[in-house]
This record gives structure tokens, C-alpha cells and sequence, in this order.
């Protein structure tokens, strides 16, 4: 089968809920991913952050394996004798003091809402009901119904209403807004330290450290989404340590499956998760003994080749060198660590920019229009991103 009959399948047999760009991945490895002709691309998405290590890293892989050919699935009706090892590794790996392990990302802020509704009742002493929790405009927390109810972008909530009440949103970036939004009935604060999909938008220095400042003052949880930012991605293990600003609760996930497979997790300290009680929160593949091998093995990848230092000294050099490029349509340049992003001009469509980069050998893609994100796997080398970065210049200093 060619490329175009792959692609006839999924329009054919799939719900239309993405818009992907036409090229079909059919091997991958470390930075390189290459399609059914044999056409070889760097991979510059890194399923959105979530193949941190490379893809099919050897050790994580072998982790893979040697627990399918053991045992891979028990519900936690049972222990297995994975999963704390896995808790144990995730805890100080985090400097939390327990974990919850969980599938999804969208799962991990479930999890952390449902922490931070019960803390604000039991501990905190508000009546059930009446919790709020504040979150940023421009937001992406996944696609629950409880996560797109924070949301305010179209696409994301458009007739799927009724909303989950108990949101308000505030601009991102902006600390006195959320002063402002502080209320009695506040039980947390909700934000991504990098806002990933509105398009790599890194808030104003000191804005992490205002929060968990906030929080302190108003007995307030500070929960962070990590999903994307976590795992070495910014520069450091976490993107609240570039502020030291450590939040009560961290949701996980993506990088924490290694590539492999589909790992959350929120972690806090015993105060915070000592709400859940038998009973009151789960999942039927949460914690189980073939992802809890593989997220070990995916954790021990980050801390073993030091992925976070990778991360923070490319990421300096991908910045220097994109922002040398001669196009007058790019705006600005933006990011941190491995995370970054090329914002175009109003209006300008990034659509075409990412065939034409595809045709060059490079999956990149655009969000919201304008902007094109750039987030390799943290394995990448100097010599393979000076390639990569050979490739966007060729296709930026075309654009008319
Ligand atoms: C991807 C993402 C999620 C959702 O993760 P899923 O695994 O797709 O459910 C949540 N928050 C952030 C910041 C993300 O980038």
C-alpha cells in the first residue's frame, strides 16, 4: 500500500476529529521517523512532547518486552509487584511524597481537580459545592468534559455543553488577575508553567513564583499541568524549578510513557493525597505492571543521559540559530529548553510551511495558524539539529 491508501483508511473509517498533516510514519527510531516509501524525516513534534527519549529507546523497550513475556495487566483489585517500583521511582525522581498513576494526561488533571475539590472540603473547610478553582485563558488540559469546561477555545467546546461549573479563567501570564479571582471558596490554581498548545507562550518571568506565593498566603492549592513541559523537556526535570516555585500538585504524563505507551500519574505530598481513600478514585489500567516497567525505564533514560541538560543547552542553540533566519513573516521566536515555537504574522498560514518542510525532510506542526511549535526528541545531537535546523532555514528563506 502507498502513503495516500493509509491515509484513504482513516478517512474512510475514522471519526474526522483531527486534521492531520498527509505524510504516514511507518518506522521510527531515536530523532528519525521514515513513511512506507522509505523517505526518512526528522520527527520535530515528538508526539507532542510525548517521545522525549527518542523513539523505540532500547532500554525502554527491552522493559517492554521483558514484562509482556511476564505479566501485564492485574486491575488494582491485586497488587503487582511493578507498580511500587514504579511510585517509588516517580516519587524521587518528582521530590513528591506519593503518587497516582493514572492513563492519559486528561486523566492526570482529573485526578488533580478531584485532589484539589476534595482537599478544598476536608481540609480547608468549604462546603461541598461551592469549590472554584481558577485557570488561565488560552488553556489546554486536555479534551474530558471537565477539562474543555475550562477551556475557551471554539474548537475545543463548541455544543458539548452543559460546562463543569467551578472554572474561572483569568488571563495567562498575569498574576493580579488572579489576585483578583481569589475568593473564600478558592480550593486551587490551575496553569501550565509553558502554555504548549496556545502555541509555546512562556508567561512573564516570576509569574510561578507569585502564584505559589498567592497560594501560601490564601491556603490555595497550586496545581501545574506537566504534561507537556515535564520530563527534561524546558531545560529542567519540571518547568516550575526554572522559578523554584513547586506546586502541591504536578500532573504527568506524556514523556512518562516513554514513547511506548500511555503513562499519567499526579504526584503531592501526603497532606494533599491523603483525600483519596479506598473507593473514591481509580482506574482499571492505572498503575498497571507493563506501563510501570516501561515509565521506570523511561525515567531512568531522562536521568541516565541527562536529557534535561541536553534540553536547556541545544534549546539555546536551536533559538540562536532560528532566529538568524532571514524571513520577514516571523514575528518572534519563543521557548525554552527543546520546547519552542516560530510565530508567524497575523494571518499568515503555517499550513504550507509544514508540507513544504515535510517535503524537505522535517514533520513539524503548525497550531493555531500562525505559529509552528519545535519540540525534538531530547536525545537529539548537536550534528542532527544543525541538520534539522539546515532544513528549516532552506524552507523559511524561500517564504514569500
Ligand atoms: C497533551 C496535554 C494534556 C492531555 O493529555 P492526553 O494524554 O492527550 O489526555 C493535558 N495537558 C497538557 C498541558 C497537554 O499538553
Amino acid at each position: 500500500m502507498k502513503s495516500s491508501d493509509y491515509i484513504a483508511l482513516d478517512e474512510q473509517y475514522g471519526a474526522h476529529n483531527y486534521h492531520p498533516l498527509p505524510v504516514v510514519i511507518s518506522w521510527a527510531s531515536g530523532v528519525k521517523v521514515k513513511d512506507p516509501d522509505g523517505k526518512e524525516y526528522f520527527d520535530f513534534l515528538s508526539a507532542y512532547s510525548a517521545v522525549n527519549q527518542g523513539h523505540r529507546h532500547p532500554k525502554i523497550i527491552k522493559a517492554l518486552i521483558d514484562q509482556a513475556n511476564v505479566c501485564t495487566l492485574t486491575s488494582r483489585a491485586f497488587h503487582n509487584d511493578r507498580m511500587g517500583y514504579f511510585l517509588k521511582k516517580l516519587c524521587e525522581f518528582t521530590g513528591y511524597e506519593n503518587a497516582l498513576p493514572m492513563n492519559t494526561g486528561a486523566e492526570a488533571v482529573e485526578t488533580g481537580l478531584k485532589a484539589a475539590r476534595r482537599w478544598g472540603v476536608e481540609v480547608k473547610g468549604v462546603k461541598n459545592g461551592n469549590q472554584e478553582i481558577i485557570c488561565a485563558d488560552d488553556n489546554f488540559h486536555g479534551r474530558t468534559l471537565a477539562a474543555i469546561s475550562m477551556s475557551n477555545d471554539p474548537d475545543s467546546t463548541v455544543n458539548y455543553g452543559p460546562y463543569v461549573p467551578g472554572f474561572v479563567r483569568v488571563p495567562y501570564g498575569n498574576a493580579d488577575a488572579i489576585a483578583k479571582a481569589i475568593t473564600p471558596n478558592t480550593v486551587a490554581i490551575l496553569v501550565e508553567p509553558i502554555q504548549g498548545e496556545a502555541g509555546v507562550v512562556v508567561p512573564p518571568a516570576g509569574y510561578l513564583k507569585k502564584i505559589r506565593e498567592l497560594c501560601d498566603k490564601n491556603k490555595i492549592l497550586f496545581i501545574a499541568d506537566e504534561v507537556q513541559t515535564g520530563f527534561c523537556r524546558t531545560g529542567k526535570r519540571f518547568a516550575w524549578q526554572h522559578e523554584g516555585a513547586r506546586p502541591d500538585i504536578m500532573c504527568l504524563g506524556k514523556a512518562l510513557g516513554g514513547g511506548v505507551l500511555p503513562v499519567s500519574a499526579i504526584v503531592a505530598d501526603h497532606a494533599v493525597m491523603k483525600v483519596f481513600t479506598p473507593g473514591t478514585h481509580g482506574s482499571t489500567f492505572g498503575g498497571n505492571p507493563l506501563s510501570s516497567a516501561v515509565a521506570v525505564a523511561a525515567l531512568e533514560v531522562l536521568e541516565d543521559e541527562k536529557l534535561d541538560q541536553n534540553a536547556e543547552k541545544l534549546g539555546k542553540l536551536f533559538r540562536e540559530e532560528l532566529s538568524k533566519i532571514k524571513c520577514a513573516k516571523i514575528v518572534t521566536v519563543r521557548g525554552m529548553g527543546l520546547l519552542n515555537a516560530v510565530v508567524f504574522e497575523k494571518g499568515f498560514e503555517a499550513w504550507n510551511v509544514c508540507l513544504a518542510l515535510r517535503d524537505a525532510g522535517l514533520l513539524a506542526k503548525q497550531t493555531h495558524g500562525n505559529i509552528i511549535r519545535f519540540a525534538p526528541p531530547l536525545v537529539i545531537n548537536e550534528k542532527e539539529l544543525r541538520d534539522a535546523l539546515a532544513i528549516i532555514k532552506s524552507v523559511f528563506e524561500k517564504i514569500a
